[in-house]
């Protein structure tokens, strides 16, 4: 069965540009529900962590001076089949070629700073939800045992 939730970060350039609220908007009008969420600012040792399977590409080093250039949104969405439902809401990678209305047609401002996060299964929504959240931080609509 499809996971009921995912993670995703609002990635610095989006909230600089105060895109925080509208995007939450865009989230919670197609369907998904906050189950946790907090602004931290990530240290290199973090970033390089989560970001590690692309420690080989060429834009690691400026992806991860890119994270860690400002406060970030981390947060927990639910819904069923939540991973590649947020999946398709944000869009392709690369906002030149995200479909009209997804998150990162609508905030992005370049390939790295695409507005936002989405874990790519439910193995590592679980991995990345664990990373940033603890227990008593996560409130689920479906059961608190999902998490
Ligand atoms: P996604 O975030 O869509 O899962 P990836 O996992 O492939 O995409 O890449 C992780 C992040 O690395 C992207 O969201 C983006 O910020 C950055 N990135 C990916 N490809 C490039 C690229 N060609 N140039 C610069 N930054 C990139
Ligand atoms: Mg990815």
């Amino acid at each position: 069965m499809a996971g009921t939730y995912t993670f995703t970060i609002i990635k610095p350039g989006a909230v600089a540009n105060e895109h925080i609220g509208p995007i939450i908007n865009v989230i919670n009008s197609n369907g998904f529900h906050i189950s946790a969420l907090k602004l931290i600012r990530l240290r290199t040792a973090q970033a390089s962590k989560f970001y590690e399977v692309h420690k080989d590409r060429p834009f690691y080093k400026d992806l991860i001076e890119f994270m860690t250039s400002g406060p970030i949104v981390v947060a927990i969405l639910e819904k069923e089949n939540a991973v590649d439902d947020y999946r398709k809401l944000i869009g392709n990678t690369d906002p030149s070629k995200a479909d009209e209305g997804t998150i990162r047609k609508l905030f992005a401002q370049s390939v790295q700073k695409n507005a936002v996060h989405g874990s790519d299964s439910d193995e590592n929504a679980r991995i990345e939800s664990d990373f940033f959240f603890s227990k008593s931080e996560r409130f689920s609509i479906f059961d608190e045992r999902d998490f």
